[in-house]
């Protein structure tokens, strides 16, 4: 026997239960009772939407001096540089490079200089800090990983690299690592990845050990523009440290870098 009730519901127009039928499902699911979405989603959701904000910060040089990733941010950080987006991000940042590139023209005097950062902009650091779950810098650790010499080069950046030895400009890779302990495992690196044949290699010697990446930068810029006659056309790092003080050159370029922060 058909109840009076059901026999109404059948007889509801076709359209009118597609029309309603959204809103029975979304009330239902307000008090709990439909539960075929995970509940995890929506707080996943909202975590990376949270953690998207801070990558966003980090980028803009908003956060600063940050020891490490938070905690809820790690997963974040993980499949942002592994699952693609990093590259995308990356590659974005390298045409708006070459675009700019294709601007400006190395003079026959041979000053025209770019300068290119190596940790993360160069060379790649993301299986060292992936395997560290993207924790506070280490530096015994990291140390240990550098003398491998075994840091993967970043295809966008040698291509780069290429571009500008090719139309003429001179190359100064200009690192924080330690020079004393780090140089011949750093040029053997570049040089297995293929950057070959750059004007110079800086690193920090001992007179700027304990300074920040920042003013040790400043002062071998600055050495490079007024003692030596170089302009600088163009200077390409993932640190706003790499970036900012003095003689930082004519444009300036930051590739994307959520793992950690160098002052
Ligand atoms: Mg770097």
């Amino acid at each position: 026997m058909v109840s009076r009730a059901t026999a109404g519901v059948a007889l509801w127009p076709l359209a009118l239960v597609v029309v309603l039928l959204p809103h029975f499902v979304l009330a239902a699911d307000s008090i709990g009772a439909v539960a075929a979405k995970p509940c995890h989603s929506a707080a996943a959701d909202g975590a990376d939407a949270g953690c998207l904000s801070w990558r966003v910060m980090v980028e803009a040089n908003n956060a600063r001096g940050w020891r490490t990733v938070p905690a809820p941010c790690v997963g974040y950080v993980k499949s942002y540089m592994t699952r693609g987006q990093y590259i995308r991000d990356l590659s974005s940042v390298m045409d708006q490079v070459s675009a700019y590139v294709d601007t400006v023209q190395a003079d026959a005097d041979g000053l025209d200089a770019w300068i290119l950062d190596i940790d993360d902009t160069c060379l790649s650091n993301l299986l060292y800090y992936e395997a560290k779950q993207f924790g506070a810098y280490d530096p015994s650790a990291f140390k240990m990983w550098a003398s491998k010499g075994a840091c993967p080069g970043i295809p966008a950046v040698l291509e780069l690299y290429a571009t500008l030895q090719a139309k003429g400009f001179k190359v100064f890779l200009l690192s924080g690592r330690d020079e004393e302990t780090l140089a011949t495992c750093t040029s053997e690196n570049l040089e297995s990845e293929g950057f070959l044949g750059y004007e110079r290699l800086i690193m920090r010697s001992p007179d700027y050990r304990g300074q920040s990446s920042s003013l040790f930068k400043s002062a071998m810029r600055k050495r490079l523009v007024e003692e030596e006659g170089y302009r600088i056309r163009g200077n390409v790092g993932d640190q706003w440290s790499d970036l900012q003080g003095d003689y930082v050159g004519e444009r300036v370029f930051k590739i994307p870098n959520p793992m950690y922060y160098v002052p």
